[in-house]
């Protein structure tokens, strides 16, 4: 069996962002609307520091306004609260994300659930979560809108195939499970309590990893043929001893990627695969929140 496809979700990123980038420029000339988007960070945590100097970097090489409110850890929720209020009621920000994890002391639901939710541009709050169970427009979760826009590029329509999705968080694989049925895809949960996850993998032609496990899913696993979106991003250490005994660190998926593309279709390299469609999406989800707010098309 022909080695699996590897689908760049780094190209067709690139290209999706190319395209905001110039729907962008397009609605500044056309409407003067310049897309905005605040991200509040809370604390020192250092992954998420890089997280958010990347989405500010990025926000702004696609010409819309990029605003970053870093608060101090021992910020209190009613602070939080306030200026997410104040993002609420400002006619030039479009987008509003909340960096997680937040310290201990805030509760996190309260805050993502203050965020206006056409300003939700993560597509957390329960009102987006409805709108996507009922078919309504809202705004969707980045991952799996990143990842359900591989699938259809890679196999068209997906009418009537079978796919499993392995996890159940409310951020990747609820989210994931309602855009595949949109799609009329024969959708399966999975998740720790699952019996026989091997089993039951085996009968998807679309396989869905969102578990945080790394290379949880074997070769065998796999149906031969099958198209694999591996969402997992684990830090393993290094596969050479020596650079492991120094602490170097490398990252997989929640796929054992050299079993599986010797039975898969196609999957998604990690790195290079679902992780920079997330950030496309945050963009996206950011120009149609602006489109919406002027009662314009956001179609790309
Ligand atoms: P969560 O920890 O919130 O959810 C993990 C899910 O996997 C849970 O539903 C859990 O089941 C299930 N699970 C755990 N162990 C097993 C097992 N042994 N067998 C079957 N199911 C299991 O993770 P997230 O959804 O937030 O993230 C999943 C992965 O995706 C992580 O690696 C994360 O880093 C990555 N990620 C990547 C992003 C990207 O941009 N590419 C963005 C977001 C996440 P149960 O509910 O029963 O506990």
């Amino acid at each position: 069996m022909p080695e699996a496809k590897r689908i760049d979700g780094k190209a067709f990123a690139e290209g999706l962002v190319n395209r905001i980038t110039r729907a962008v420029a397009e609605l500044q000339a056309r409407h003067g609307l310049k897309p905005g988007l605040a991200v509040v960070i809370v604390g020192e945590d250092p992954a998420s520091q890089i997280y958010v100097r990347n989405k500010g970097e990025r926000t702004e090489a696609s010409g819309m306004r990029s605003d970053t409110h870093r608060l101090p850890a021992e910020t209190s929720q009613d602070q939080l609260l306030d200026l997410i209020a104040d993002l609420n009621a400002d006619p030039g920000i479009h987008g509003i994300l909340v960096q997680l994890p937040l310290p201990d002391h805030i509760d996190s639901s309260a805050v993502l659930g203050a965020i206006d939710p056409d300003k939700d541009v993560d597509g957390f709050h329960v009102v987006n979560a409805g709108r996507l169970a009922v078919g309504l427009p809202g705004l969707v979760p980045c991952t799996p809108l990143g990842s359900v826009m591989l699938l259809k590029d890679q196999m068209g329509d997906l009418t009537g195939l079978n796919a499993v999705i392995v996890g159940r968080s409310n951020i990747v694989g609820k989210p994931m499970a309602q855009l595949l049925l949109a799609e009329s895809c024969t959708v399966t949960v999975a998740h720790s309590r699952t019996r026989d996850l091997p089993a039951l993998t085996r009968t998807a032609d679309i396989l869905v990893a969102a578990v945080g496990r790394p290379e949880m899913i074997k070769g065998d696993w796999i149906k031969p043929g099958a198209t694999v979106i591996d969402v997992g991003i684990n830090r393993v250490p290094s596969a050479d001893p020596e650079k492991a005994a120094q602490g170097k660190t490398r990252v997989v998926g929640d796929v054992a990627y050299a079993e599986a593309v010797a039975v898969a279709g196609a999957i998604t390299p990690v790195p290079g695969g679902v992780g920079p469609m997330t950030i496309a999406c945050l963009l996206m989800n950011t120009y149609t929140a602006a489109c919406r707010s002027a009662g314009l098309d956001p179609a790309l």
